[in-house]
């Protein structure tokens, strides 16, 4: 029963706080996978977005290069006047707020036709990157340079989409460039939803770095080759990963993908802080309140708990005192006599001898007249105190068997050991030296009746008792201060010999 093992209580208590960490600590481990999934979803729409904005508009702008390759060509394009000409290679032309100029670079790089200017505007931009690069390798199809601030404009750092011009031969014949400003990325990434510690960025396949979010100017145009992050880019076409930028060294949740058709890669991320720091607020929160909790339980637990102790120490207490003797400490009557018929039948069952000492104090109405109540009970404990210290094998039971009576239960004992241990109470009441002058014996004695039982000497232990205070009135009898053992008949043929020499 719990209410008998206050620590069962403890130990429940202990497995009821655990189940309910354990449960806490798993929700909120699934509350952060759900964060965590939250964000990658995020990360993932805006990149979607983001590509598709761009390889739309660039897929546009291409359109418009390629529809001045094909004016170009048409046969008789030269003879035609030159304000048809800007019509027939630029009418068409997409023009958005960051397009910058669509340009026809003959093949010493000088500009041919100026979408935006007629006459063209003096330049030759043989030097740049996508005149170089059309110029060299005649299979490069659509290029997108590297970013660099136009001649024309002097401001506003761009890129250009090239095409190359060939002859009908086959030989170089110069370029078609658009150039985008790269503020069209920057609008674009800072109308996405990213949290403060978010970044994305967009490069050139070649590491180049064209745009960042947070912006910082001076990051333009770096080469991100042999940055850990770069390197996993370029593993796969698209993919998602925890790691930290080293641009910046935050540590974020990237998503990447490479921009359909065009040599560019974008990545998305969300910084872990951001990720995680709604989910922090609510996991402090389950956590502390868990906490609490668990302590409560373990406080009450350890209360109650105490308290069954207390209780069962008080009722241990009950039970002591229910079966002592107040004045002398020894077992009071009802004990000594439900210990009696325990040993009765041990003693039938195994066929032991049980003994039995009845004691009584000699003359003690006496003591009490000469020497007042309270020295009588003072020597009462003293007696006691002699038969407690001659009692003492397991088993053994001393009692107060009635005001100045006292009995002692020998399991296993004989009749000889029996009268060697009340000889020894007898000496040692003697050798206490309490003065008692009414005495004949001058200090104060016990007289002891002792009977044993082997076998069929009785049939109770109701006779047993019996047979111990006759031999007690025999010793009485026969003056006091002695051990006598029953029979008493064969006693009293014989003349009331004492158990043990007499004193
Ligand atoms: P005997 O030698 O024949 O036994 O004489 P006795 O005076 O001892 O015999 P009796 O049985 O007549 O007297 C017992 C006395 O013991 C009576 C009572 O005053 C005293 N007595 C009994 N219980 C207590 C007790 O608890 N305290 C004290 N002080 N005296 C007690
Ligand atoms: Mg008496
Ligand atoms: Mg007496």
């Amino acid at each position: 029963m719990v209410t008998r093992r206050p620590n069962i209580v403890i130990a429940i208590s202990i497995v009821l706080a655990s189940a309910i960490l354990a449960i806490a600590v798993w929700v909120l481990a699934q509350m952060r996978d759900d964060a965590l999934r939250r964000a990658q979803d995020s990360v993932f729409n805006v990149s979607l977005l983001v590509e598709r904005d761009v390889s739309r508009n660039l897929e546009i702008y291409d359109l418009s290069l390629r529809a001045a390759i094909d004016g170009l060509k048409q046969p008789g394009f030269r003879d035609l006047p030159p304000t048809i000409r800007q019509m027939v290679l630029f009418d068409g032309s997409a023009s958005a707020k960051d397009m910058g100029s669509i340009l026809v670079l003959d093949a010493n790089g000088d500009i041919e036709y100026d979408s935006q200017a007629y006459p063209p505007r003096h330049f030759n931009l043989a030097d740049r990157d996508y005149f170089k690069v059309q110029r060299d390798s005649p299979n490069v199809g659509l290029y997108v340079s590297r970013p660099f601030v136009p001649k024309i404009s002097g401001t506003d750092t761009s890129i250009a989409l090239s095409r190359r011009i060939s002859r009908p031969d086959g030989s170089f014949g110069g370029v078609v460039i658009g150039t985008l400003r790269l503020t069209y990325f920057r609008r674009l990434f800072a109308g996405m939803n990213l949290g403060a510690g978010g970044s994305m960025a967009l490069m050139l396949s070649d590491g180049t770095m064209l745009m960042r979010r947070p912006y910082d100017p001076k990051i333009i145009g770096r080469n991100l080759t042999g940055t850990s992050n770069y390197s996993r880019f370029v593993e796969r076409p698209s993919g998602d990963f925890f790691g930290t930028a080293a641009i910046d060294n935050v540590e974020r949740w990237y998503a990447f993908r490479h921009i359909d058709m065009y040599p560019l890669i974008l990545d998305v991320a969300l910084s872990t802080r951001d990720i995680y720091v709604e989910w922090r607020h609510r996991a402090w929160i389950i956590g502390s309140l868990i906490a609490a909790l668990d302590i409560a339980i373990l406080a009450l637990a350890v209360l109650f708990s105490q308290q069954l102790r207390q209780r069962r120490a008080a009722e241990e207490e009950l039970r002591i005192l229910a079966r002592t003797d107040g004045l002398t400490a020894l077992n009071n009557r009802r004990t000594f006599e439900e210990h009696a018929e325990d040993e009765w039948r041990r003693a039938q069952r195994n066929d032991w001898p049980l003994s039995m000492l009845l004691i009584d104090v000699d003359s003690f109405k006496g003591f009490n007249d000469l020497y007042g109540h309270s020295a009588g009970d003072d020597a009462l404990i003293a007696v006691a105190r002699c038969i407690a210290q001659n009692v003492r094998r397991p088993g053994d039971t001393a009692a107060r068997y009635g005001g100045e009576e006292f009995a002692v239960l020998l399991p296993d004992t004989d009749a000889a050991g029996a009268a060697f241990i009340g000889e020894k109470i007898r000496t040692a009441v003697q050798a206490l030296e309490l003065r008692h002058v009414a005495s004949s014996h001058h200090v104060l004695t016990v007289s002891i009746g002792l009977a044993c039982t082997t076998g069929q000497t009785f049939t109770t232990s109701r006779e047993l008792v019996n047979a111990a205070d006759e031999a007690l009135y025999e010793a009485k009898d026969a003056g006091r201060n002695q051990v006598l053992s029953y029979p008493v008949a064969a006693r009293a043929e014989a003349g009331f010999q004492s158990a043990v020499p007499q004193h």
